[in-house]
């Protein structure tokens, strides 16, 4: 990505609400937490690099967990608060924060042992920041080194809430006495952020895509393939739910893991919902067999698009 096309990806880092509601997502911010606090042989006495700092949380954590040098790098204006927070905790012999892009950057060190970050999205890789972690791990990681969080993965599963799909689609059928039917077709393909009742659920998760942070390359980050979803209920399908999960694995003594999925506590990634603009009647112990295919928005790079094909129907979504 071009510098000037990214600016108002790095201003909307710059205003503080989005850092206030990471910090307060829990099961986040304490996921990032326990994996430093519960694995200090992973911190003690090394060079961490923090990709996408903000206020400067996980450069805390790894320093309090024993690392000898932590670089934190931010290019929105929120590295000038983590300059006064670093400060005020006293870390500003451990921790050297620098603003710019880490693509653009030069860093104080060749090598560093460890890469930390809070690279996710919506629906994992809306955001395509991963792109720049991966490129801080080829430039900057040592021979043995670790990126954190290791490895994560994608799951859907299939969703029966017809009161919900009443409210997206048939109400387009009768707006305060008029029609607006073209509507329908209009709503269906942006992909919705939101947090699902987990009694909506029809069907078990199915795994679509694990990512290992250490080993995967960008070009793999766009891919397509098959999934099949085992029907749990006799209902209509009404949409196709997707979330993500962690993994603080590699060389852990003790593991952390969470999920943004729909039986677990919320987060303020929610789920991403792909409605069906016309509902699939479902059998338990049936297979709902589909296709996805993610790809970059090559009008936009760090916006995605998710093509699923369910019994034959393709729809294209867009997440922004
Ligand atoms: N680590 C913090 C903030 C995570 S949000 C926390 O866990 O609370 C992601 C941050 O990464 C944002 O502040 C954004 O400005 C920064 N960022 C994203 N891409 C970057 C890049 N290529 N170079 C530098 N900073 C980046």
């Amino acid at each position: 990505l071009r510098e000037d096309e990214d600016e108002a990806y790095f201003s909307s880092y710059g205003h503080y609400a989005i850092h206030e509601e990471m910090l307060k997502d829990k099961v986040r911010t304490e996921s990032y937490r326990d994996f430093a606090y519960l694995n200090p042989d992973v911190f003690r006495g090394k060079v961490v690099l923090d990709v996408g700092c903000g206020t400067g949380i996980l450069s805390m954590f790894a320093a309090r967990s024993g690392a000898r040098k932590v670089i934190a790098v931010d290019q929105s204006d929120i590295v000038y608060q983590a300059m006064d927070i670093v400060r005020s905790n006293n870390l500003q012999e451990v921790i050297t924060l620098i603003k710019g892009r880490i693509e653009d950057v030069d860093l104080p060190v060749e090598k560093v042992d460890v890469i930390i970050s809070e690279w996710m999205g919506y629906f994992l890789l809306f955001e395509s920041m991963l792109d720049s972690v991966l490129y801080a791990r080829d430039r900057y990681l040592a021979d043995g080194g670790s990126v954190y969080p290791d490895s994560c993965s994608l799951s859907l599963a299939a969703v029966g809430d017809e009161r919900r799909h009443r409210e997206r689609i048939a109400f387009w059928d009768d707006v305060y006495g008029f029609g607006m039917a073209c509507m329908k077709r209009a709503v269906v393909p942006e992909a919705a952020v939101e947090v699902l009742d987990s009694g909506t659920l029809i069907s078990d998760p199915a795994v679509v895509r694990t990512i290992d942070c250490n080993a995967v390359c960008v070009s793999e980050l766009e891919f397509e393939t098959d999934f099949c979803l085992k029907i749990t209920h006799n209902t209509l399908c009404t949409a196709i739910v997707g979330y993500f999960d962690i993994f603080f694995d590699k060389n852990c003594e003790n593991k952390v893991t969470f999920s943004t999925g729909p039986q677990c506590t919320k987060t303020h990634w929610k789920q991403t919902v792909f409605l069906l603009e016309n509902p699939i009647p479902v059998q338990t112990g049936e297979e709902l067999n589909g296709r996805i295919a993610l790809r970059k928005n090559r009008k936009d790079p760090r916006a995605l698009l998710v093509s699923l094909s369910v019994r034959d129907v393709k729809q294209t979504y867009s997440l922004q």
